[in-house]
């Protein structure tokens, strides 16, 4: 009997995650009682001892695998709950979830799931998913790493940095490129499932690297020189390329989950303060400038809630998503900025005593940067979500974001809500900056609309309405630049003639 059907009834999600919540609850105080989180790398023992036996993993396992679920909108929650008390904790689960078990899952051989899940499930392994390179990140398609090709196995070389989990997981996915027999690398890329515990399939961690934030999770730079046997190469069904989108897609859709968690404590954590402290002689909770602050974290808490709610029914296993990257890219940027912002808010309003890693809210600046960098760097996000629209708008040949906007899927109520500030034409050649502000223009109204539709459930009224207002505060300001911004460019040879010292 498996370790799940003899400890959690797979009908009781529920009562699982309740306990879940109470063992993290009660495993974070005490770490964050010590000097445990300030002091030590890697995954918490106590955190190994005391929730992993939990099994969360096999939450992300149907079933019909042995595990508990398989389900998204369960998967969510539990991602959540995690980042509510650890980011980086939360992180390794959805490094687990997102990044391994769901592309396994869909696109992987029969025989080599069964024995990836049953690890899982029974010993406690995980994975990991290895794209970048030293000289490849964002542009990851361009990677060196390769593989070649026998009756048996593949072989693949190369190096690979920054994986969640470095030194740590049990499987990972590696990504490649097929060399030709004249040399050339295809375009393509291919998915393989590596076992390291297998003879051949070791991968050799040459340096840790030391991370400033996000400690519970190992980083470093990997040699890749493994045979691979052909069974454990992923299915893609059509391209690589497009496992690659329809998994990192998927992946940004749950960012929000992340996002709820770790905002809702950012925010629950500020308000608490602001109650307490006194400052000339008046609660500093009653502040114009701290209300507005608690307001906007309430404001990201319903927002990310709204996006939970979409990517509950439309990010399922089911449904092909390489090609959702407007509403993938835009979920993924938003939260990761509200991400950072809810924790420099938070220090903001604590002060001084906040400043220090072992403050949930000094931490959570650290944690929660690199969420704007990895899984596309947020620059490149908002061109693309950009690049995106001006495509459909050019087979529209509309020049108009409103009338454009107004009868697209994902901001069709939104649209009507700023129509004065976007009924004017744009040039459809934007230059990147101005793409960039287009994109963060647009995933404001995307998340508009999100927010109407969860106001269209149960969900409170008051938090919807302030959300709205707040977010068509934001536009108004995000339109204004995206009008004005400057085409300035930097001046490289600026030490000539620019010390004030000398010119006074
Ligand atoms: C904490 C953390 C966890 C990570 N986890 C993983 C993981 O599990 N697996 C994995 O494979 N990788 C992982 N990564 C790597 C991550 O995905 C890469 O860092 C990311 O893709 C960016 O690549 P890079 O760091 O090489 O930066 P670069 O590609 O050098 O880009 C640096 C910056 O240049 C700018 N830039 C780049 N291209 C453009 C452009 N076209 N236009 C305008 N500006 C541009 C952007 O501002 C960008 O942020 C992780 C990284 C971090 C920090």
């Amino acid at each position: 009997m498996t370790h799940t059907e003899d400890s959690i009834s797979p009908s009781t999600f529920h009562l699982f995650l309740e306990n879940f919540k109470l063992k993290l609850k009660e495993v974070y105080s005490e770490l964050s009682n010590t000097d445990y989180i300030t002091t030590t790398r890697g995954i918490p023992a106590l955190v190994l001892k005391e929730i992993i036996p939990l099994n969360p993993l096999a939450v992300i396992i149907s079933k019909e695998y042995g595990g508990i679920s398989g389900k998204i909108d369960e998967n969510l929650l539990m991602t959540s709950a995690a980042a509510y008390e650890s980011l980086a904790f939360s992180l390794t689960l959805g490094i687990n979830s997102a990044l391994f078990l769901q592309p396994v899952t869909k696109f992987a051989k029969e025989e080599i799931k069964k024995k990836v899940f049953n690890g899982f499930l029974n010993e406690k392994k995980m994975g990991g998913l290895m794209i970048t390179e030293p000289d490849f990140g964002s542009d990851a398609l361009n990677m060196r790493t390769f593989f070649t090709k026998s009756d048996t196995h593949f072989q693949l070389k190369g190096t690979k940095h920054w994986a969640g989990l470095t030194g740590f997981a049990n499987y990972w996915l590696l990504t490649a490129r097929e060399q030709t027999e004249n040399g050339q690398l295809k375009r393509d890329l291919d998915f393989f499932i590596c076992d390291t515990d297998a003879s051949d399939q070791q991968i050799v961690v040459e340096e840790y690297f030391d991370n400033l934030g996000l400690h519970h999770i190992p980083y470093g730079r990997n040699r890749i020189d493994v045979k691979i046997p052909t069974q454990q190469r992923l299915d893609p069904k059509t391209t690589g390329i497009n496992v690659l989108l329809d998994t990192l897609h998927r992946s940004r859709l749950q960012f929000p989950a992340m996002g709820l968690g770790f905002i809702q404590r950012m925010m629950d954590e500020a308000i608490l303060h602001c109650k307490q402290r006194s400052i000339g002689g008046k609660s500093l909770f009653t502040y114009d400038q701290v209300q507005y602050r608690l307001a906007r974290l309430q404001s990201y808490f319903t927002i990310c809630s709204a996006m939970c709610a979409y990517s509950s029914k439309n990010a399922g296993l089911e449904k092909d998503l390489s090609t959702c990257g407007i509403e993938a890219n835009s979920f993924k940027t938003i939260a990761t900025d509200m991400m950072q912002d809810a924790a420099q808010s938070l220090v903001q309003l604590v002060g001084a005593k906040a400043y220090r890693y072992s403050h949930i809210g000094g931490r959570g600046i650290i944690d929660s940067r690199p969420f704007q960098i990895f899984e596309g760097s947020n620059d490149i996000l908002y061109a693309q979500i950009s690049e995106g629209i001006i495509k459909l708008m050019k087979q529209k040949n509309e020049t108009n974001p409103f009338l454009f906007l107004s009868e697209y899927i994902h901001t069709k109520q939104a649209a009507l809500l700023v129509k004065e500030q976007l009924d004017f034409n744009i040039n459809l050649q934007l230059n990147q900056r101005k793409q960039i502000e287009f994109g963060k223009i647009i995933s404001r109204i995307i998340s508009i609309e999100m927010v109407i539709n969860i106001g269209n459930s149960n969900f409170r009224k008051d938090l919807v309405s302030n959300s709205i207002a707040m977010l068509q505060t934001e536009i108004s300001g995000l339109i204004g630049n995206f009008k004005q911004i400057e085409f300035t460019n930097v001046i490289e040879d600026y030490k000539e003639n620019s010390s004030w010292y000398k010119n006074f």
